[in-house]
């Protein structure tokens, strides 16, 4: 099995050397794409920084987004990665526990692990569309942030060994894309404000027990549909008051 499921995203990179030299990265543990969203500037020396024919090859086949959430919409899995930890960022995971997981993932599914721009890194928002997040160890909090094409590399590495290691096996269930993911948990968050059961201000932060709840189990397309039907069940019962079932027919 290759890592040809497994895209970089790259949001709002500053440094066209930075674009290149994480394809080169990427290229060399064998990641199958490179998505870039909101670039600064794409200039001459990505091609140089690529350096390797593998490297310029991701450069070539490169997509660009100007929206976050359109870049990710087609994937299964989403990996943030931040060096900075903070209560509201994680949980966090290493790359070499995260990996097993993505590897079984990607084996029929596609997967996206995304990287933030040189200084401000992923904001908390972007952080919270993301159903894993990784923090790479380092010697100490103050050393924490590593390049951008650094970070790219070591969990490429830690990929390419997982799958080296065991053949996946098969997800049991066949994840829902993140857009209908994301489409769900609006209308959850909607639903959940008019009832009450979500304050309105800061509702993102009461969402995400949700979205670690969520995450854990992995949803699929019938689960979102259930979570909306019933969504939408409440938000009838809302606007026409409590629905009465007919129980004529029972003793
Ligand atoms: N202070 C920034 C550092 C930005 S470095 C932050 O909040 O993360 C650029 C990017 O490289 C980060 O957004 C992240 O995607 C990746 N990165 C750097 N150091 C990392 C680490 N220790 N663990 C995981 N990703 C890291």
């Amino acid at each position: 099995m290759s890592l040809e499921n497994v895209a970089v995203v790259l949001s709002r990179p500053k440094l066209s050397e930075n674009i290149g030299t994480a394809a080169r990265a990427a290229a060399n543990m064998g990641l199958g794409r490179l998505i870039v969203v909101q670039p600064f500037r794409l200039e001459e020396e990505i091609m140089m920084a690529a350096a390797t024919r593998a490297g310029q090859e991701l450069i070539r086949t490169l997509t660009v987004f100007d929206d976050f959430d359109q870049a990710l919409a087609g994937f299964h899995f989403v990996v943030g990665t931040t060096a900075r930890r903070g209560s509201k960022r994680g949980p966090f995971h290493t790359p070499r526990q995260a990996a097993p997981g993505l590897i079984q993932a990607a084996r029929e599914n596609r997967v996206a692990l995304v990287f933030g721009a040189e200084r401000s890194g992923l904001t908390t928002d972007e952080l919270r569309r993301c159903q894993t997040v990784v923090c790479i160890p380092t010697a100490s909090a103050s050393t924490s942030s590593l390049n951008l094409a650094q970070a790219v590399l070591v969990l490429g590495y830690e990929l390419l060994l997982a799958r080296n290691q065991a053949p996946p096996e098969r997800l049991e269930y066949k994840p829902a894309p993140v857009s209908e993911l994301q489409d769900m948990y609006d209308h959850f968050q909607r639903t959940m404000v008019r009832i009450g059961f979500l304050p309105e201000d800061n509702t993102e932060h009461w969402l995400m027990s949700f979205k670690r709840l969520f995450n854990r189990t992995g949803l699929t397309h019938g689960d979102c549909n259930l979570v909306r039907g019933m969504c939408r069940q409440i938000d009838w019962a809302v606007d026409h008051g409590r629905p009465t079932h007919s129980n004529e027919d029972e003793p």
